[in-house]
């Protein structure tokens, strides 16, 4: 490699809008998650929801299914309801998965994404760079 060589490609790299080498990491709002008696209840469960832009129903059914109990969503109070006592933790790490399974796209790492059916398959599509992958079905 000449120098000539190095010039240009110093010159080019600098060309770089800084958003073109690295995006911002999706940040997923932090769960409320408090327990009351014998059930644990996620205050902020709808700010949660459209934070990663799934029905919040949806986002539910996953983290009862992860944690391994029954819960509901009240509408009125934006609030989910889970059977049993978890740690704030479990319930964070729920989520966590929760995002990446079904919110942030593989490829390209953005959370532009929507659940899409294809046939009684479903498929996560990436607004941001186009690409396509199966997600299980709840
Ligand atoms: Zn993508």
């Amino acid at each position: 490699m000449d120098d000539e060589y190095i010039k240009l490609l110093d010159h080019a790299m600098g060309q770089l809008p800084p958003d073109a080498t690295s995006h911002e990491r999706f940040v997923m709002v932090e769960a409320l998650a408090f327990t009351e008696g014998n059930k644990t209840l996620i205050r902020n469960f709808k700010q949660l929801a459209e934070k990663a832009a799934r029905d919040p129903k949806h986002m539910l059914k996953y983290i009862v299914n992860e944690v391994g109990t029954a819960g509901s969503y009240d509408e009125q109070a934006g609030r989910a309801t889970l059977t049993g006592v978890f740690t704030k933790k479990a319930i964070l790490d729920a989520i966590d998965k929760y995002v990446k399974d079904f919110v942030l796209c593989k490829t390209c790492g953005r959370p532009d994404t929507q659940i899409d059916k294809e046939g009684r398959q479903s498929v996560l599509v990436c607004q941001a760079c186009g690409s396509t992958r199966a997600v299980q079905k709840l």
